[in-house]
């Protein structure tokens, strides 16, 4: 028998959770962010959940190439762009499109021959300081990338910092939103813009295109809960108690001891640890559920086991299903316990969990 440590992975609520993505903002067309492996869910069942988005936009190139060779034949977005001048014949080959965001990307298209136009996106540094033009500088690049022939469309694109947080003083949304507008005045060009938080929270920006990434996979971008927004869980991380302790006042658990036992108490070892992708640094008290019922880890994750609580799951035995996040308990939950993000919890599900396709609802 196989470790019953498994993810299961819901296409339908992939498929559910891009509808909304849409239904948000009915005007602008959808990238579907399939990076880092569609966010842990495996790229191949990222592009059958997101059939019906306008494009997927990634940041591998050679998974850009894999969803041609799966049969995707509408846009595909290079996020970061291209990295290197020998990128750009795969990006010609294979029709890919690709965010501009600083002069040395545009003397590399200078040099190059290319059979088809190039669709460039040009990104916009427009306060978060990561890739992109400032705001002065960026007539500058659109002139200069217009003025190539092999330049076919050109999208202006920018990413941002708080559209999660309204309460963000240090830079509010609408400043950041204010500065794009005006660097942008004028030019008759569409508009790539919002990620899963603006499209939720923010739906009345206007963009031509919405790249929702989180969102996709159940998880919430902040402001409300997954449920509140009418998402469901994609991702749905199982496994079982292979092991149970019964112990007393004063016993440690684990490596470390880091929880030591009040009074008598009945421990159910769980098979998955941080060799998983279950995060090392959650601490006890961090939920998850057995058989069930809702109860907590105890003691330090290890990298193949977890210990958890079950004085109060008294049906617990060896075999007891165990979830660690998504259907019945919110990834985001057991994130925030463990002072993340659900993103980061998703996207480092181990390669050795056994995947599991099936419909949670
Ligand atoms: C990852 C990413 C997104 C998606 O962000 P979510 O918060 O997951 O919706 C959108 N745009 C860019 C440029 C990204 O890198």
């Amino acid at each position: 028998m196989p470790r019953p440590t498994v993810a299961i992975i819901d296409i339908t609520a992939m498929q559910h959770n891009l509808e909304i993505a849409k239904i948000q903002v009915p005007a602008a067309r959808t990238w579907a962010v399939l990076k880092a492996n569609a966010y842990g869910h495996g790229l191949e069942r990222g592009l059958r959940g997101c059939a019906q988005a306008d494009g997927l936009a990634l940041i591998e190139i050679d998974a850009a190439v894999r969803l041609r060779e799966l049969g995707w034949t509408k846009p595909i977005l290079l996020l970061e762009g291209f990295f290197d001048v020998s990128d750009l014949a795969v990006v010609d080959a294979y029709r890919l499109e690709f965010a501009v965001h600083c002069n040395e990307q545009i003397a590399m298209i200078e040099q190059g021959r290319f059979d088809a136009p190039l669709q460039v996106h040009l990104k916009m540094n427009s306060g978060m300081n990561r890739l992109g033009f400032k705001p002065d500088a960026f007539r500058a690049a659109y002139d200069r990338l217009r003025a190539l022939p092999a330049v076919g469309k050109i999208t202006l694109m920018t990413h941002l910092a708080n559209a999660d947080d309204a309460k963000n003083t240090t830079f509010p949304l609408m400043d950041q939103v204010q500065r794009f507008r005006a660097a942008t005045a004028g030019l008759d060009a569409e508009i790539n813009l919002s990620n899963s938080a603006a499209d939720l929270l923010h739906p009345e920006i206007k963009t031509d295109w919405v790249r929702p990434g989180i969102m996709l996979y159940g998880g919430t971008p902040g402001g409300k809960s997954a449920a509140e927004f009418g998402l469901l869980p994609a991702m749905t991380l199982q496994s079982a108690i292979i092991g149970m302790q019964d112990i007393v006042v004063g016993d440690a658990i684990g490596y470390g001891s880091r929880f030591c036992a009040e009074g008598p108490m009945k421990i159910g070892v769980v098979a998955c640890g941080y060799a998983d992708g279950y995060p090392r640094h959650a601490p006890n008290g961090t939920p998850i559920i057995v058989d069930g019922v809702k109860t907590r880890i105890v003691g330090r994750v290890s990298m193949d086991m977890i210990t958890v609580d079950l004085t109060d799951v008294p049906g617990a035995h060896i075999g007891s299903s165990v979830t660690l996040w998504g259907q019945g308990l919110p990834i985001d939950e057991v994130a925030q316990a463990a002072g993340t993000i659900g993103y980061e919890l998703m996207c480092a599900l181990a390669a050795r969990v056994r995947i599991v396709e099936r419909s949670a609802t």
